[in-house]
């Protein structure tokens, strides 16, 4: 019978560790204070940032939000970023993105201060992950591991296929995979015979980019199958880029879309948050 890992449940006992980690650090005067900034009122943005401010409330550490119109200048934001970086009682920063167009990316994220940049996105925490020294970890594909470990899957020597190779999501899954010892390869939109090769995963990472592509003839029988996507239907309702009712009986565990990853990546950066001060 498939299993269908429960992301909620995983992520709501992740979420309990941290607040009895937050309360133990509060007890010895140690206290936290995450920042978040929002560039313009993208509604998805708009939830995630309202999300990630209540997680911090339920773990016990401040937050502060700025939300920034639309038209802000990048100089305004730098700026802004830092006097976070200055100011000791910020232990976090983090950039919803995307930012609108006139914003350079990459800019911003090289000027979050590598010690408070608990999503993990500056080029200094991904040389050290890529390097597997200490440090943020990438908070969706930490997600991942932490469902895959949680619900008793072995990571170790089994065939792990990526489909989607971003920097959020594709690359990382990689470099925290092979620390756990899984033999991995990374499919993409060049990837000639998708199917041949990810019929070979033992594990399959789903993070394509387009709602329902991955069905069963992509999924070897017995897999592993994660679906990072989340996208509306045609009937508006949440869906994943797995076609869950295809891909369902051919996996020996599967997450479902919404109440797998998703809920995932929010207790990862609460987790984050609580490690900035370690240094
Ligand atoms: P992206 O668009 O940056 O990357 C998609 C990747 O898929 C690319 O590397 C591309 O090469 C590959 N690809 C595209 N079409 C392909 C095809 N036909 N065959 C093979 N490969 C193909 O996306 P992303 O930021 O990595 O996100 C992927 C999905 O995950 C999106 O649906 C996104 O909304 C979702 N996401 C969810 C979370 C979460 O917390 N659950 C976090 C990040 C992203």
């Amino acid at each position: 019978m498939t299993k269908i890992i429960d992301g909620k449940a995983i992520s709501q006992a992740i979420k309990d560790e941290c607040r009895a980690q937050a309360a133990k650090y509060k007890e010895k005067g140690t206290e936290f204070t995450f920042a978040v900034i929002q560039v313009g009122s993208d509604p998805a943005s708009t939830v995630y940032v309202k999300n990630k401010k209540k997680g911090c409330e339920y773990i016990g550490i401040n937050s502060l939000s700025y939300e920034l119109a639309e038209e802000t200048s990048e100089d305004y934001l730098l700026k802004l970023i830092d006097e976070l970086n200055a100011n000791e009682k910020v232990t976090g920063i983090l950039v919803q993105l995307p930012l609108p167009k006139h914003i350079d990316e990459d800019k911003v994220i090289l000027a979050i201060d590598p010690d408070k940049d608990v999503d993990c996105f500056h080029p200094e925490n991904v040389g050290n992950l890529s390097l597997g020294r200490d440090g943020f970890l990438p908070c969706t594909p930490a997600g991942i591991i932490e469902l895959l470990k949680r619900s008793g899957i072995e990571i170790a020597g089994k065939e792990c296929v990526i489909i989607g190779r971003s920097n959020i999501v594709g690359k990382p899954m990689a470099l925290l995979l092979l620390r756990e010892n899984a033999t991995v390869t990374i499919a993409h939109s060049k990837t000639k015979n998708l199917a041949e090769v990810t019929q070979r995963a033992d594990i399959l990472i789903v993070a394509v980019g387009r709602p329902k592509m991955i069905t069963a003839e992509y999924i070897k029988d017995g897999a592993v199958v994660i679906d990072v996507g989340i996208h509306r239907d045609e009937n508006n309702k949440l869906c994943g880029d797995v076609d869950f009712s295809s891909a369902m009986p051919l996996c020996s565990a599967i997450t479902p879309v919404p109440g797998g990853v998703g809920p995932m990546t929010i207790a990862m950066l609460l987790k984050n948050c609580l490690n900035a001060r370690r240094k």
